[in-house]
């Protein structure tokens, strides 16, 4: 079995990035109002979540750390209206095997808290903590055990700036969350809870913030909201398109290509604007369970999707040269 979470953790655990993303949503998943991540050395050396959220029970705490053991789901039925970023319950499981985990946590109402630790797949009795409330997983030394995958790890430098790509998203995706990260014992990021139009100044900048153009569309069920980039903005790079289906972060070509023709049609522009998007739609209308690490999704009406995109940034977007 700890083979099979190894083989697992390859899939799941691709880079310490990864694996921020997994605790980030977990955090996210458990209602919390406030998130800290600490990292050292690009997170190979730790990362460690905080959160305060509904936290988990001594008796759930090992269970939580085995494989497919996820609170999520309780049916196959259930995967196909998912409304939780996690339903696979592997995540933590692939972490552990391929790091020294430690979970701690105190329940909503528990006196105690609680703390498990997983060495090389075992899972240690749970012991008291010390925790006020919520969360916090401790991820050290990722790869220890796994030298072939350990080598392709590339710079701290490196591999943190994908640990902050994952915050960003986060940041981006909840302006109502208080978020920081820290850095080999530095601050990077200090986030308050605050509006939208507030967050989008915050992690992507002035520039963006004051021409931005806010977006409000719905129909047939489909509704799209957000903030779209003015063409002439400088800094539109091939990362600055922020893409949530609801909630999750995705890459997907139908709707890149949905908002690309639409910055065509009517601005004539050929290349992609910093845009932050949500797209919101019935759970049993699109799959999320394409792959582990789930940036993919199929909508099951790819083409009302795309047409519904295409016309709705159209309109917002011939509204402001109007
Ligand atoms: P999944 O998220 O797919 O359910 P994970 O392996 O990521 O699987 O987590 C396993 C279980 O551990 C979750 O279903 C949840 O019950 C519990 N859990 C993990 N992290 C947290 C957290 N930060 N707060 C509360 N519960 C958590
Ligand atoms: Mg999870």
């Amino acid at each position: 079995d700890h083979l099979v979470n190894q083989i697992a953790a390859g899939e799941v655990v691709e880079r310490p990035a990864s694996a921020l993303k997994e605790l980030m949503e977990n955090s996210l998943d458990a209602g919390a109002a406030s998130i800290s991540v600490d990292l050292a050395e690009g997170g190979s050396k730790l990362i460690r979540v905080s959160d305060d959220g509904s936290g988990i029970d001594r008796a759930e705490l090992a269970l939580a750390l085995s494989r497919h053991a996820t609170s999520k789901i309780a049916s196959l039925e259930d995967l196909h209206k998912v409304r939780t970023l996690g339903f696979r319950g592997e995540g933590l499981a692939s972490i552990a095997s391929v790091s020294q985990l430690s979970l701690s946590s105190r329940a909503e109402g528990s006196e105690q808290a609680w703390r498990v630790e997983a060495d090389n797949g075992l899972i240690h009795e749970a012991e008291p903590a010390a925790l006020a409330r919520g969360t916090t997983v401790e991820v050290r030394d990722l790869y220890f055990n796994v030298p072939a995958r350990r080598k392709f790890l590339k710079t701290a430098a490196t591999e943190y700036a994908h640990c902050e790509d994952v915050f960003k998203r986060v940041a981006l995706s909840r302006p109502d969350l208080a978020l920081t990260l820290t850095h080999n014992g530095k601050v990077q990021w200090r986030l308050k809870s605050e509006s939208p139009s507030e967050r989008m100044r915050a992690v992507l900048g002035n520039e963006f913030a004051d021409s931005m153009l806010q977006i409000e569309q719905a129909a047939g069920g489909l509704r799209l909201a957000g903030f779209a980039g003015s063409p002439t903005l400088s800094r539109a790079g091939r990362d600055a398109q922020f893409v949530f289906v609801n909630g999750r972060f995705v890459r997907d070509k139908v709707v890149l290509h949905a908002v690309r023709q639409a910055y065509q049609d009517v601005l004539h522009l050929d290349r992609q604007p910093l845009y932050v998007l949500f797209i919101e739609l019935d759970p049993e209308a699109v799959d999320v369970n394409v792959h582990p690490t789930k940036t993919e999704v199929r909508f099951r009406e790819s083409q009302a999707v795309h047409r519904f995109l295409f016309h709705s940034l159209n309109r917002a977007l011939a509204e402001t040269r109007a």
